[in-house]
């Protein structure tokens, strides 16, 4: 069990992801147009992205996810009013993580906010999905890219959230209070289109 280190790429956003196994959460990759639109509002699509468009998560609960240093810095967009909290750091437009909400416990932490080595890649594990590659800018060879979302994944997911759920594992949060206000107020961005 490992507790990886966090931090954005100037450093001023520093943390923790504790408690942290390839079984404690799932690895994976999003094509989706979503993940695309916001590595590309934060201009950092080289760095986020794969080269057929993904983004690497590993897919835990808030609580696992310590904030140490510059807290202040942490900015919030949603691709749209209903779309779900994407975080990033404000100094320097580094991609944190995805939320659902503040009483969903769910983050799909971005790869490009996990301090990267032999560390991170034992805690990780193997990617176990690739997701939405119907997005895809071309398709990558793998065995397990699926169109949309594999009910496997939801299989593996669901009951991981309802048991994080029930331990109240949505709390605490660094993205939320605990009266669930979101801790930046999100930045409404515009969806992507079907052509984007
Ligand atoms: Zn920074
Ligand atoms: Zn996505």
């Amino acid at each position: 069990m490992a507790d990886l280190t966090l931090s954005c790429s100037c450093g001023t956003v520093q943390g923790m992801a504790t408690a942290i196994t390839p079984d404690s959460g799932t690895h994976a990759v999003c094509y989706c147009r979503s993940c695309q639109a916001f590595a590309r509002h934060l201009q950092r699509e080289g760095e986020i992205l794969d080269p057929w468009g993904g983004t690497e998560v590993f897919q835990i609960t808030p609580s696992q996810i310590k904030i140490t240093a510059g807290a202040d810095q942490i900015r919030c967009i949603r691709l749209g009013p209903k779309g779900i909290y994407r975080w990033y750091s404000g100094c320097c437009n580094t991609a944190i993580g995805n939320t659902l909400g503040a009483s969903v416990p769910f983050i799909g932490l971005i790869h490009s906010f996990i301090t990267p080595g032999e560390q991170r890649s034992q805690a990780l594990g193997p990617v176990l999905f690739k997701v939405f590659g119907q997005y895809a800018r071309q398709l990558p060879q793998s065995d397990s890219l699926h169109p949309g979302l594999p009910l496997k994944m939801l299989a593996r997911n669901l009951p991981k959230m309802l048991m994080a759920k029930l331990r109240g594992r949505h709390k605490p949060s660094p993205f939320f209070s605990d009266t669930g206000a979101p801790v930046s107020e999100p930045q409404i961005i515009a969806k992507p289109g079907p052509g984007d």
